[in-house]
């Protein structure tokens, strides 16, 4: 799960990580109060979206006057921002965060990430903050640090300052530097977050360091003892048919495709999903629908699907295991007769009461492609898909 930046910053200064004084507003009016409510000669309007690289998109704009606070926002405000993590189609503005300025004089980078392969938590940090950390690894690895930190030591002085050290931060202001560090690792263990990433954080005029941006990234998994994070989602942020299915318990990933996908178990979704490629296709989206799939969570699964307008073809690709396929087989009849079915259907099983649901499936006399291996299966839905059904 994702949030703003400015939520981001509120869980930074909970953990003693300096961030600028700002206020998250919703329209220009509560801007230009908002700015006004802080003071000061220089204010910075941003776009809060769930993506970075907004500063290059045009979503961060440094204000020198009330009027240019009110000018920003009236631009950034509803605007269709682009970034590289947004798609070509943008993403729609609707809050602002309104900080005061600051005074920087380096930008570094600092991140957290959970690394499968040591199974700790690393950080990152590099002098070359303000870009893209990805080209900075690219092209500059050596300014690139890491280390993996103990889970049951913490992150240390020492291993704050030394990292501090190389990346630049000047004696004097070291000590700031391993408050920030070690607030941010706090901040990232208690809230099981999987990314918490500053770009930058920066040293100012007078030495100190305070983070500018704030991006985190929390462990979908562990949401069920975070209610303070999940306070914090914005489902405006989110793929409607993505937040559709969440609240039918659904495993759903919309992707670029025109098969549809309706697997039990995340596995054989994948494995579906490469059959499909593999013979030509494109999935329109990963669903698992679980174990304990009911006719009611497949016709939910069935709507989820149909919504989307480039829709071509439905596979269906269950295992009866524990599940059984006459139980599934039923969910499939109910769900095509409460939707109106407008694409080819695909329908394979596999496992416990095959026989039978197969047969439920052939005497309901609804236009189903019943296929038996995966090949098959993907075979068929391709060429369905593609109008050669
Ligand atoms: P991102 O582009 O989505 O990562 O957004 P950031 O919050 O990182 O902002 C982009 C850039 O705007 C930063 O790298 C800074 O160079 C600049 N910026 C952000 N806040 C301030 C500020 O208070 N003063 C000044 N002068 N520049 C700022
Ligand atoms: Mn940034």
């Amino acid at each position: 799960m994702k949030i703003h930046e400015y939520q981001g910053k509120e869980i930074l200064r909970k953990y003693g990580v300096t961030v600028p004084r700002g206020i998250p507003c919703m329209s220009v009016e509560e801007a230009v109060k908002a700015a006004e409510t802080l003071g000061g000669p220089v204010w910075v309007v941003k776009a809060q979206i769930h993506a970075g690289g907004r500063g290059k998109g045009g979503g961060v704009k440094v204000a020198k006057s009330l009027e240019q606070v009110k000018e920003f926002s009236e631009q950034i405000l509803g605007m269709q921002l682009v970034t590289h993590q947004t798609g070509p189609e943008g993403q729609k503005v609707r809050r602002l965060l309104i900080e005061e300025g600051a005074d920087i004089k380096k930008e570094l980078y600092v991140s957290l990430v959970t690394d499968r392969v040591s199974q700790r938590v690393v950080l990152m940090a590099s002098s070359e903050g303000g870009m893209d950390i990805e080209e900075v690894a690219e092209s500059h690895p050596e300014l690139l640090h890491s280390i993996a930190i103990d889970p049951s030591i913490g992150l240390t002085d020492a291993e704050a300052a030394g990292i501090a050290a190389k990346i630049g931060v000047p004696e004097g202001s070291i000590a700031d530097a391993v408050t920030n560090l070690q607030g941010l690792y706090k901040a990232y263990w208690e809230t099981d977050s999987s990314l918490a990433e500053i770009n930058p954080l920066i040293l100012t005029g007078s030495g100190k360091v305070i983070a500018l941006d704030a991006k985190f990234n929390f462990d979908a998994n562990s949401l069920f003892r975070q209610p303070e994070i999940v306070a914090y989602r914005d489902l405006d942020e989110e793929d409607p048919a993505e937040v559709e299915a969440s609240k039918f318990d659904l495993a759903y990933i919309s992707l670029d495709g025109n098969i549809g996908c309706l697997v039990n178990g995340a596995g054989l979704a994948m494995a579906t999903m490469d059959t499909i490629k593999l013979f030509g296709g494109e999935p329109a989206n990963f669903l698992d629908v679980g174990g304990g799939a009911t006719a009611e969570k497949v016709t939910e699964a069935f709507k989820i699907m149909l919504k989307n307008p480039g829709l071509k073809a439905i596979l269906v690709n269950i295992f009866g295991g524990i599940m059984r396929c006459d139980v599934i087989a039923e969910g499939v009849i109910t769900a095509v007769k409460a939707v109106s079915l407008n694409v080819p259907l695909v329908v394979r099983m596999k496992g416990t009461n095959e026989d039978l649901g197969k047969k439920m499936l052939a005497d309901s006399g609804l236009p189903i492609i019943a296929a038996d291996t995966m090949e098959d299966a993907a075979k068929s839905v391709v060429a369905a898909a593609a109008g050669q059904a």
